[in-house]
């Protein structure tokens, strides 16, 4: 079946007693016992399994093409739960730029456990084949990566990695499985965000990890979340699954967007520079028409001139939102050098674009006046 037909009713039937074709949100945190002890309806206490997260957690499984996946209280918690099977000697080879909250888990709680970690440039294979050298127990990728839209080869760092007995772990937040499937390019394991548009509306935080099979790494995540307690309540897990069911068309829809914009600021004379993978110019465009289906709904650009041409920029718009996050329905900017931090690889004159689904004239209308 397709990943739109999936979304619709995966993990999701109608309600044998009152005919419901939506599902409820079920509350309950526990479960009553069979008179022998048992639980033969399959649940027992809600931090272990619980209907609503069961559906939701079918449904990410399937859309990303996997047997099985463990859905979380955010996106930073599910790669954590990933890090989770890292031990004290181990080492961890991630991209050196990436979301800033996953480097920064790498450098402050992973790192002082005993992991060994190192930060490749994940667009050079030879980076990446020196930083396996040594051996490593997982490698983890972010294509397209935040914020800088860079594109890794997934299929030839799976390669690498498995080359070495490394677990290749892919985020797959920016591409979505509407446009991107790491597990059937090679990785183990995909995570997400779905605060972003797995949610889609900006109202709702989670995370999931994807396995492509059932067997002891599938085993391990979903022993850690109920033991960690690291859960997505039934209401988020309900509001993510209900959004999951247009998650095709709001994706295509954005990333139509996304792709005209970006075409329109690259002859913008007021911008110095786009990042959008589904550009010609763009340095990964070759590897990205290989690995995606379509190129996603954001992108950055830098404003010709410095920091606060950027920030007079982005004060000018009136669609665009300032705000952090991305993959909702609304439009946001960010100037991403200002919250990244120290370790921040953004240029002071970057600001990244989440595309909405307002009308495309509109929003090149509002970037047009707001660049002068
Ligand atoms: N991965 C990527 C690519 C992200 O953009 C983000 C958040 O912006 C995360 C992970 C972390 O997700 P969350 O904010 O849901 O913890």
């Amino acid at each position: 079946m397709k990943l739109e037909t999936l979304s619709v009713h995966t993990g999701r039937g109608i309600d044998p007693v009152t005919g419901e074709v939506t599902p409820p949100i079920r509350v309950s945190t526990t479960y009553e016992r069979d008179i022998d002890g048992e639980f033969s309806r399959g649940y027992s206490y809600s931090r272990a399994d619980n209907p609503g997260r069961r559906s939701l957690e079918e449904c990410i499984a399937a859309l990303e093409g996997g047997a099985d996946a463990t859905a979380y209280g955010s996106g930073s918690a599910a790669s954590l739960a990933a890090f989770s099977i890292l031990r004290p000697g181990d080492h961890v080879v991630a991209p050196v730029e990436s979301y800033h909250g996953t480097a920064k888990q790498l450098r402050d709680i992973v790192g002082p456990t005993g992991v060994r970690v190192s930060f490749v440039d994940m667009t050079n294979l030879d980076a990446v084949r020196v930083a396996l050298e040594s051996g490593a127990r997982m490698v983890w990728i972010e294509t397209p990566s935040n914020p800088l839209l860079n594109i890794s080869d997934i299929a030839a760092i799976t390669e690498l990695a498995h080359g070495c007995g490394a677990i290749v772990c892919c985020d797959n937040t920016f591409a979505t499985p509407v446009w991107q499937r790491p597990l059937a390019l090679g990785a183990d394991l995909v995570m997400h965000s779905s605060t972003k548009y797995f949610g889609g509306h900006s109202d709702v935080m989670g995370g999931a990890l994807v396995t492509r099979d059932r067997g002891e790494l599938s085993e391990r995540l979903r022993d850690y979340q109920g033991t960690a307690g690291n859960i997505p309540s039934p209401f988020d897990s309900w509001l993510i699954r209900r959004s999951l069911t247009t998650l095709a068309c709001r994706v295509r829809a954005q990333t139509a967007s996304a792709h005209a914009i970006a075409e329109f600021l690259s002859g913008h004379a007021k911008v110095e520079r786009v990042f959008y993978p589904g550009l010609e110019s763009h340095r990964g465009h070759d590897i990205a028409r290989r690995q995606m289906e379509g190129f996603g709904a954001m992108l950055s650009f830098c404003v010709r001139g410095n920091r606060s041409d950027a920030f007079a920029a982005a004060a000018r718009m009136q669609l665009f939102i300032r705000a952090t996050s991305l993959g909702g329905v609304e439009s946001l900017v960010e100037h991403r050098a200002s919250v990244e931090g120290p370790h921040t690889m953004s240029p002071q004159n970057l600001l990244r674009v989440s595309v909405g689904l307002e009308h495309v004239d509109d929003l090149i209308g509002d970037l047009d006046q707001a660049l002068g």
